[in-house]
C-alpha cells in the first residue's frame, strides 16, 4: 500500500496532517524553522502500555535471548523496567581525530549496519558539519553475548564531535533504525531529530520508557521535501528526503546535498512493481532523484541474495482478502506488529466482509493505536471486540490478529495452541495464516507451533504454501533498477552482513556498474570523496566495536564480563573456600568446595577429595617460608593448578574462584 492508496481506500482517508514544515525539492523558503511536534504542550498521547515495545522492529532483524525462547519477531522486545535508574556508562573507545575537511570533500562513515542486520547508523560529514542517518540497535544471540539485550553502533566519534552534528535523520520506524535513539541521543548532544510523522510517533512512544532523558527535539519532515539544517549563524546543509516503499508507512530515503553532488541513502526499501515493472509512483519518485547529481548511493542489501523481484505486497493482500472472504470458521492471522501496513490492510479487509476483530499481543495493540493516532485508518465502531466476547458471534465472523508467528512461548499464538489462552481455543473448522517468514534460528520453535496447531485438525497456511507474506526488502532486480535511476558515481551496499553486501555488489557489477566504483565497507571505515569523483579510504578507522546494552548499563568495555558469562555457561564454576593460618601457613581445616554447572558433586567424591588435597598441599607449600603470607600470590597459583587438575580429570574448564581467609 502506498500513501495514495491510503488516501482513497475504505473511506478512511488520511486527512493531511498540518505538517509543521514542507518545502518542495529545490523550492524556496526552506529556511523556515521547524516546529517540534514533541513540544506541543499538554500532549495527551500517552497510551495505556507505556512499557510496550510499540515501535516494533523487523522480523528479520530481531535476534532474541536464545536461552529463553525463540528469537523475537520484534514484538516482544525486552523493555527497561526501571529505565529511570538506568546508568549510562561512557564509552571507552579511543578517540580518533580526523583532519578537518576541505570544501570539496565529503566524508561518509557507516558506524553500524554493514557487518550485521541491525544497529544501522551512517554519518555524512562535510566542512559544514555532520548529518547522522538512523540510530538502530541489534538484538544479539545468547550464545554470542550472554545476558546482553542488544548492541548499539559505537558513537564515540560523534560524541567527540557533537558540536558539529547538525541533525539526526531517521528513515523509518523499525527498531533497527530507531531502537538506539534513547541510548545514544545524549551522547550526540541531543541534536534535532528529523523524520516523518508516523516515525515521530513511534520514537516518542519509545521515549516514554526513558523518562529520565531530556526531551528530544523531534521535527517532522515531508517526503520529497528538503530541509536546511544548521545552527543559528552557523554553516548550513541541505538534506532532501524521498518516499520509499517498505513494510511500514512513512518510510523515506535521505539525500544529503554537498558541493559536488548528493549522498543518497536508501533506508530499508523494496520496489512497488507489477511483474517486474515499477509502478508510476516509483518511477516518479526515483526519476526525480535521478535528475540530481548523485555522488554515492548507499542501499539496502537485506534481500540481495535473491534475484529478480520480490512478491508484491498487493499479491499478499489479494491472497489474504480471498482467505478472509472465504473462510468457513474463525480466521487467526499470526504476523509481526512491524508489518504495519499489512496489519492495517487486514483490518480494513475484515471490515469490508463485516467481520469482528480480536487483537492478541501488546505490540499489535500498540501499533494499531499509533496507526489510528496517525490517521492512517479509522476503524468502524464495533470492529474490535474483546476476546471474552468471541463466543457471541458466529465463527466465520471472527478474525483474530495475533503475535507469535515465530513460535514464541509467551506470545498469543502459542498460548492458544497449547490451550493456555483464557478465551480462545481452536477447532477443526478454524483457519490459521502465518503471515510472516521464519527468522533464521527460529525453525525449531516454529515447527513446534505448527505441530501444536495442526493437532486441532485445522487449516494452516504459511508463506511457503501460499502468498501470505512478502518481504519489506527488495531483491536484486529491484535494487539494480533503483541504482540505475539514481545514476551515482559510486555505489555502496549497506544494511546487511558482509555476505549480503557482497551479493548485492556482485549483482550491481553484473548489471554493468563499474567494480572500481563499488565500495564494500566495514563498520567504522572512513570513506572520502573529493570533487564528487575521487574516492579514497582513510587508513584510520573510527571506533566501531558495538556498545552493549546490558540491563541498566551501556558501554563497550564489557568483553571480560561477556567472556566470564560464556565460561560460566559452558563449564560452570568451582569455588574453593579455605582458612589459612597466617602465622604458620597451614590450613585450619579441609577446604570447602562449592560448584555450579560443572559436575554433579555427589557422584564425584574422588575428584573432590583429590581437589581438597591438592588445595591443601598447594597452599601450604607456597606459604611455607613466606613471612608474611601473601594470600594474593597463593590465590593466583592455586587457581592455575586447580584449573589444570580439573581439566586433566574432566576435560572441562570451569571458572575457578579461590577464597582464602587469613586468620
Ligand atoms: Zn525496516
Amino acid at each position: 500500500m502506498n500513501s495514495a492508496d491510503r488516501q482513497t481506500s475504505g473511506g478512511s482517508a488520511r486527512p493531511r496532517r498540518s505538517r509543521p514544515f514542507t518545502a518542495p525539492v529545490r523550492g524556496g523558503g526552506s529556511r523556515r524553522p521547524f516546529r517540534s511536534p514533541s513540544s506541543r504542550p499538554g500532549s495527551s498521547e500517552r497510551a495505556p502500555h507505556p512499557r510496550s515495545g510499540g515501535a516494533s522492529g523487523h522480523g528479520r532483524s530481531s535476534g532474541g535471548h536464545g536461552g529463553r525462547g525463540p528469537r523475537r519477531g520484534g514484538q516482544h522486545m525486552r523493555t527497561p523496567q526501571r529505565a529511570e535508574h538506568r546508568h549510562i556508562r561512557e564509552a571507552t573507545s579511543e578517540t580518533v581525530t580526523l583532519p578537518p575537511l576541505g570544501p570539496d570533500t565529503v566524508r561518509i562513515v557507516p558506524l553500524g549496519g554493514v557487518e550485521e542486520v541491525g544497529r544501522n547508523m551512517t554519518i555524512v560529514e562535510t566542512d559544514a558539519g555532520i548529518v547522522v542517518v538512523d540510530a538502530g540497535f541489534q538484538f544479539v544471540s545468547e550464545e554470542a553475548a550472554p545476558g546482553i539485550d542488544y548492541v548499539l553502533p559505537n558513537v564515540r566519534y560523534l560524541e567527540d564531535n557533537k558540536d558539529r552534528i547538525l541533525g539526526l535523520f531517521i528513515t523509518h520506524g523499525h527498531l533497527d533504525h530507531i531502537g538506539g535513539i534513547p541510548y545514544v541521543i545524549d551522547h550526540l548532544g541531543n541534536p534535532p531529530i528529523y523524520t516523518q510523522y508516523l516515525t515521530s510517533l513511534m520514537i516518542k512512544k519509545r521515549q516514554e520508557e526513558f523518562a529520565h532523558l531530556a526531551p528530544i527535539d523531534l521535527r517532522v519532515v515531508e517526503p520529497g521535501g528538503s530541509v536546511m539544517i544548521g545552527k543559528e549563524n552557523g554553516p548550513q546543509m541541505t538534506v532532501k528526503t524521498f518516499p520509499v516503499t517498505h513494510s511500514i508507512p512513512d518510510s523515506m530515503g535521505i539525500s544529503v546535498a554537498t558541493k559536488h553532488g548528493n549522498i543518497v541513502i536508501s533506508g530499508d526499501l523494496k520496489l512497488e512493481h507489477e511483474e517486474g515493472i515499477a509502478t508510476e509512483k516509483e518511477k516518479k519518485n526515483w526519476g526525480n532523484l535521478g535528475k540530481d547529481r548523485n555522488i554515492l548511493f548507499i542501499a539496502d542489501s537485506t534481500n540481495a541474495e535473491k534475484d529478480g523481484f520480490s512478491i508484491p505486497e498487493s499479491r499478499v493482500y489479494d491472497t489474504i482478502e480471498g482467505i478472509i472472504k472465504n473462510v468457513k470458521g474463525r480466521l487467526i492471522i499470526g504476523t509481526f506488529a512491524s508489518q504495519f501496513e499489512r496489519m492495517v490492510h487486514i483490518i480494513k479487509m475484515a471490515e469490508k466482509y463485516d467481520k469482528k476483530i480480536v487483537t492478541e499481543g501488546r505490540s499489535i495493540k500498540t501499533n494499531i493505536e499509533i496507526a489510528q493516532r496517525a490517521n492512517i485508518f479509522t476503524p468502524k465502531p464495533g470492529t474490535f471486540i474483546n476476546p471474552q466476547d468471541v463466543g457471541d458471534y458466529p465463527a466465520d465472523k471472527i478474525v483474530v490478529i495475533a503475535t507469535g508467528a515465530q513460535g514464541e512461548d509467551s506470545a498469543a499464538l502459542m498460548r492458544i495452541a497449547t490451550k493456555k489462552h483464557k478465551f480462545i481455543t481452536f477447532n477443526e473448522r478454524d483457519t490459521i495464516v502465518l503471515s510472516s517468514s521464519v527468522i533464521p534460528g527460529n525453525e525449531i520453535s516454529v515447527q513446534k507451533l505448527k505441530d501444536n496447531l495442526l493437532r486441532y485438525g485445522l487449516t494452516l497456511m504459511h508463506y511457503r504454501s501460499s502468498d501470505v507474506h512478502s518481504t519489506g526488502h527488495g531483491n536484486t532486480g529491484e535494487l539494480i533498477w533503483m541504482r540505475e535511476q539514481v545514476k551515482p558515481n559510486f555505489f555502496m551496499p549497506a544494511y546487511g552482513y558482509h555476505s549480503m553486501l557482497r551479493y548485492h555488489a556482485t549483482a550491481q557489477i553484473n548489471a554493468g556498474f563499474p567494480r572500481e566504483r563499488t565500495i564494500i565497507a566495514d563498520n567504522g571505515m572512513v570513506i572520502e570523496i573529493t570533487n564528487g569523483t575521487e574516492l579514497s579510504i582513510r587508513k584510520e578507522k573510527l571506533p566501531s566495536n558495538p556498545m552493549m546494552v546490558d540491563g541498566f548499563t551501556i558501554g563497550d568495555m564489557q568483553e571480560v564480563v561477556i567472556r566470564d558469562r560464556q565460561a560460566l555457561a559452558s563449564d560452570g564454576m568451582f569455588v574453593i573456600i579455605a582458612t589459612v593460618n597466617l602465622r604458620t601457613g597451614t590450613l585450619k581445616k579441609s577446604p570447602d568446595i562449592i560448584s555450579r554447572g560443572f559436575i554433579y558433586l555427589r557422584e564425584s567424591q574422588t575428584l573432590l577429595s583429590e581437589a581438597r588435597l591438592l588445595v591443601k598441599k598447594n597452599v601450604e607449600d607456597l606459604a611455607a617460608g613466606m613471612n608474611p603470607v601473601d594470600l594474593e600470590y597463593i590465590k593466583a597459583n592455586l587457581t592455575e593448578s586447580v584449573e589444570r587438575y580439573l581439566f586433566q580429570k574432566t576435560n572441562k574448564r570451569p571458572m575457578v574462584i579461590p577464597v582464602l581467609i587469613g586468620v
